[in-house]
């Protein structure tokens, strides 16, 4: 049997989401007359309480789109350390939008507004570049699925507006905090300019992204994603996958952090885990302690086991619960771990 926690993105699709691709009405959507991708976007945009959304083949694409949306070439946009759109998108916030990130030292790649603030270059003061966006992460990825307070998120919402800046969230896990906090998608709506989402990460599709906002800037959105080469033409197979995720695969999250959190107990009572981040959601951050295992040696005796995990850099570990780890893997990871 093969464990493979790597990231929740290597699911294959459910028996009934393969029926429901199957069963998609499709169309060529770059003509906008694709039924289900058209379906799938009112959806996204209506459970955000936004205008508009637009269907994209990645999460890259869709929070590279946004930030060409909200800057022009030589700003700055101010994130996280830690944000997947500094370290995880290619430098494609350079190569795209000519734009440069202020880095926020933030706790578990979230910032505070007073951090946001400081982050600010001022607007006269042409020496510097001009900071015209504010993007955060929600769940973050790199600081191990933990989820925002919200109240910050609004705090960063008010100075975004008293200084005239763009505010996007790249919620490729957005999902993961819904099920945890007591937030709808629409009060996320509500807040942000744009939001990103990812329907092939913890729902389980097999690619899809969603960009959502208000109808100015999907209708700039969407001349973006015909230059990235992000057109797509009988997508509506993908999007009905998309569509079954939306109506099946959000509440269930909670079993995969349920998970999540039985590993990191476990963990943290054995001799030979050094540190555990504290377990949010669907994502396990750990560090080992060498003086017992080397980590090279651990990540060997798990792959001889059939389990994969991968290693963050820095000694860090890192452990995703998704759909496709069965009650039946569990049991059998816990134990595996407990004999090494
Ligand atoms: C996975 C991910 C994305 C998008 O990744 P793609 O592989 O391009 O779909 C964006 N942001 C975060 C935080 C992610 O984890």
């Amino acid at each position: 049997m093969e464990i493979n926690l790597i990231s929740d993105t290597v699911t294959r699709p459910t028996p009934d989401m393969l029926k429901a691709m199957m069963q998609a009405k499709v169309g060529d959507d770059v003509f906008k007359s694709d039924p289900s991708v058209n379906l799938l976007e009112q959806r996204a945009a209506e459970m955000f309480g936004r205008e508009a959304a637009l269907y994209f083949p990645s999460g890259t694409m869709t929070n590279q789109t946004a930030i060409k949306i909200h800057t022009k070439p030589g700003d700055q946009l101010i994130c996280d350390k830690y944000a997947h759109v500094y370290n995880y998108e290619g430098g494609g916030v350079s190569f795209n939008s000519g734009v440069s990130c202020k880095l926020i030292d933030g706790h578990r790649g979230m910032m505070t507004a007073a951090q946001v603030e400081a982050g600010i270059n001022p607007p006269d003061f042409y020496h510097s570049p001009l900071t015209s966006l504010v993007c955060i992460e929600n769940t973050t990825n790199k600081g191990g699925g933990a989820c925002w307070d919200f109240e910050e998120l609004k705090r960063i919402r008010q100075l975004c507006d008293t200084r005239s800046l763009a505010y996007h969230l790249d919620g490729a896990r957005i999902w993961n905090a819904l099920v945890e906090g007591s937030q709808t998608a629409s009060d996320y709506g509500s807040l942000f300019d744009t939001i990103s989402v990812c329907l092939s990460k913890g729902l389980g599709c097999p690619v899809g992204s969603v960009l959502i906002g208000d109808k100015q800037h999907i209708d700039k959105a969407i001349r973006i994603r015909k230059i990235l080469g992000g057109g797509m033409r009988q997508a509506g197979f993908m999007a009905a996958a998309g569509i079954y995720a939306l109506e099946h695969h959000i509440e269930r999250l909670s079993e995969d952090h349920e998970k999540a959190r039985e590993i990191g107990r476990l963990l943290e009572g054995l001799v030979w885990v050094k540190k555990v981040e504290p377990v949010e959601t669907n994502i396990i951050i750990f560090e080992i302690d060498e003086s017992h295992i080397a980590e090279a040696e651990f990540l060997e005796k798990l792959a001889e086991k059939g389990v994969l995990i991968i290693g963050m850099g820095q000694g860090k570990l890192r452990i995703v619960t998704h759909l496709d780890y069965t009650d039946q893997m569990h049991k059998a990871f816990l134990k595996i771990l407990n004999e090494i």
